[in-house]
């Protein structure tokens, strides 16, 4: 025993000696093609979409992997230098809290990048240099819920141990694409009919039939990931539609309503009218509207919270919310395009107001009211197969542009 530990000493130095060495000469032979540099590196995008993007020397083989607990993403890289500006990696910018880089092994490079909330490397990619442009590595980060991280996260430890120690860089890939999350949500439910014709017509049936339809045509591009809020005659609270979104990282959320003008009012009263979220009505209509659809718990009989005349006056907005209010709009705008090029719009003036179910600060959230069953020709094509096919074609076109611009738009 005494022997021994008179020994090891010397054995472990000897074995640290010349395992140095040995390791240094039998890295892999592309570390060697190294010499790239990365010279900067920054953020686009938000919440819904978060970019890194790293400008660097020449176009290098990464690794891109996500880590759970805490949240990160791993880039590795065959010996890249960082000739980095100081006090980069401090950015906040969506789904980023921090990243860092450093040498990791000998000629092995790596970048970590911290997240904020469940996330998917949606894709990612590294770009030749071109004109006077460097080469970028470019990675895309969406919003996910935490079982489909998780479920991610087993998937990529799985390719790790297929294709080897995680030294070996992957080809430039584009990993498989994330869909958007989209929720669509049928207003009323249940106990709660909504507004209804004079014949009894439901708005809880007119908005679930609508749905159900959108939802298979969203469904047929393979674009998209569906889920509607409730899928039978259920009430649901109005504050749960809103979560409901924001459980499953949604980057869309869009309410589907119908209107009532009593008589008195404006019993021609035709088409349909978009709604975003505001602290204050855009306008008489818009404000008694909100009222009428945030009584959906009442009606239910769900207790409000004792700020709720105040809710019903006006929401307050806060400064989290700013970005997801102007996304709202990009894709009400869009609706609204869509929409006014069939002439079915009652008003072709995007509406806003206090509305509850629009209210999840992260989720960009639209209401759309498909039109008055108080009038007789709207109630024949709110209830009419054809009517609901056109329509829904219009709100899927319009979907679809606002997720391509989305990404058409992020810098490079
Ligand atoms: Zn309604």
């Amino acid at each position: 025993m005494r022997g021994f530990l008179a020994v090891a000493p010397i054995w472990l130095l000897a074995f640290v000696l010349l395992s140095t060495p040995i390791g240094l000469l039998s890295l892999p032979a592309h570390a060697q093609s190294g010499d790239a540099s990365a010279s900067g590196a920054r953020l686009a995008g938000d919440r819904e979409r978060t970019r890194f993007i790293a400008d660097l020397s020449k176009k290098v083989d990464v690794h891109v992997f996500p880590l759970g607990n805490p949240y990160r993403v791993i880039v590795d890289a065959a010996d890249v230098s960082f000739q980095m500006p100081s006090g980069l990696g401090k950015e906040r910018r969506g789904l980023v809290s921090a990243y860092r880089y450093g040498l990791f092994a000998p000629g092995k490079s790596r970048i970590v990048i911290d997240i904020n909330n469940p996330f998917f490397i949606d894709r990612y990619f590294v770009i030749e240099a071109r004109d006077d442009q460097p080469a970028r590595l470019v990675i895309d980060l969406v919003p996910t819920n935490e079982a489909t991280f998780l479920a991610k996260l087993r998937e990529a430890k799985q390719k790790r141990v297929e294709n080897g120690p995680a030294s070996q860089p992957q080809p430039p890939a584009r990993v498989s694409y994330a869909k958007p999350i989209i929720v669509i949500d049928p207003g009323h439910g249940g106990v709660d009919p909504g507004t209804s014709s004079v014949s009894g017509v439901t708005e809880k049936e007119i908005v679930l039939k609508f749905a159900e339809r959108l939802k298979q045509k969203l469904a047929a591009t393979g674009r998209y990931e569906i889920h509607l809020t409730r899928e039978d005659d259920t009430f649901l609270p109005l504050k749960e539609r809103a979560a409901f979104a924001q459980k499953r990282g949604a980057g869309l959320f869009l309410s589907i309503h119908a209107d009532y003008f009593p008589v008195e009012i404006d019993g021609d009263a035709r088409g349909a009218t978009i709604y975003t979220l505001s602290e204050k009505a855009s306008d008489a209509e818009a404000k008694a509207l909100a009222a009428k659809e945030n009584f959906s718990d009442v009606i239910a009989g769900i207790e409000l919270p004792s700020d709720s005349d105040e809710v019903v006056a006006n929401i307050l907005i806060d400064l989290a919310q700013r970005e997801t209010q102007n996304r709202s709009l990009v894709f009400a705008r869009s609706l609204v395009g869509e929409l006014a090029n069939k002439n079915t719009l009652h008003t072709k003036q995007l509406r806003s107001a206090g509305f509850r179910v629009l209210k999840a600060p992260d989720v960009p959230s639209v209401l759309l009211e498909l039109g008055f069953l108080s009038n007789p020709d709207d109630e024949k094509q709110l209830t009419s197969e054809a009517w609901r096919d056109r329509m829904t074609d219009s709100v899927a076109a319009a979907i679809d542009g606002y997720f391509a611009k989305r990404i058409a738009r992020m810098p490079l």
